[in-house]
C-alpha cells in the first residue's frame, strides 16, 4: 500500500497551519510551522498568499483533509462515494466514515499520539475490537463496538506516553476510555460542531461533485 513519504511537517507547512501529523512535537515549541510558518522548498518564502481561485481552495481543503487522516487520493474518493451515497449531509457523512476509521478512533481514545502510531499499533496486532484481534487500520468500527490494547501490549512504551498525555490534553467526547486499563468503546458518532471547525468540508463537495 503506498505511504505518504513525504516528511509529515512539510505537509503542515504546505498547508500553512497545524494538522497534528506527530503526536506530542505537534504541542511542544518543536514545532515546525511554530518556527517557520511559511511553505517548504526554495521559494517558500517568497511565494505570497494570492487570492486562490475556487477551484484553488477547494483542492487545498481536499488535501488537508487528505492529509489530516493520512489517506491517498484513491482511498480518499471511494471514502466520497460512500458518503455521497449515504442519506443525510454529504460533508457530515464524509467527516463521520473518516471518523470511524480503527486507526482514527485509536487516536481519539488517546491510545496513540498520532493516527500514524495508531496505525502502526493496529497492523502490529496490538488493538482489539469486540475481542477480536483486528490488524487492518481502516476497518469502519461500528458504533457500540468494545476497543482495546491486547494483554501483551498493555506494558508498551507508546501506549503508555500516549495516555499520559491524553490524560492532560482530554479525550474526544464521542468515546468512552478508560485509559488506566486501555479500552473503551466507539460511543456515538460524531457531531459536526464536535469536530474541527477549520475544515470546510463542502469545499471538498463541490470539488468532486463537478
Ligand atoms: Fe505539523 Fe505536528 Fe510537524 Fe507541527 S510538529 S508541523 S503540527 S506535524
Amino acid at each position: 500500500m503506498a505511504r505518504y513519504l513525504d516528511a509529515k511537517c512539510r505537509l503542515c507547512r504546505r498547508e500553512g497551519e497545524k494538522l497534528f501529523l506527530k503526536g506530542s512535537k505537534c504541542y511542544s515549541d518543536k514545532c515546525a510551522i511554530e518556527r517557520r510558518p511559511y511553505a517548504p522548498g526554495m521559494h517558500g518564502q517568497g511565494r505570497r498568499p494570492g487570492r486562490a481561485s475556487d477551484y484553488g481552495l477547494q483542492l487545498r481543503e481536499k488535501q488537508k483533509v487528505k492529509r489530516i487522516y493520512g489517506l491517498q487520493e484513491k482511498q480518499f474518493r471511494r471514502y466520497f462515494q460512500d458518503a455521497d451515497r449515504m442519506q443525510g449531509v454529504t460533508g457530515l457523512n464524509l467527516l463521520q466514515l473518516l471518523e470511524s476509521r480503527l486507526d482514527n478512533i485509536i487516536y481519539r481514545m488517546g491510545l496513540a499520539s498520532s493516527r500514524t502510531e495508531a496505525r502502526q499499533l493496529v497492523r502490529h496486532k496490538h488493538i482489539l475490537v469486540d475481542d477480536s484481534v483486528v490488524n487492518i487500520p481502516s476497518c469502519r468500527v461500528r458504533v457500540g463496538a468494545r476497543i482495546a490494547v491486547s494483554k501483551k501490549a498493555e506494558e508498551h512504551l507508546r501506549i503508555a506516553a500516549a495516555t499520559e498525555a491524553a490524560g492532560q490534553k482530554g479525550i474526544a467526547e464521542w468515546v468512552d476510555v478508560d485509559l488506566q486499563t486501555k479500552q473503551g468503546s466507539f460511543r456515538e458518532l460524531p457531531a459536526r460542531d464536535q469536530l474541527d471547525s477549520s475544515i470546510r468540508e463542502q469545499l471538498i463537495v463541490e470539488l468532486y461533485s463537478k
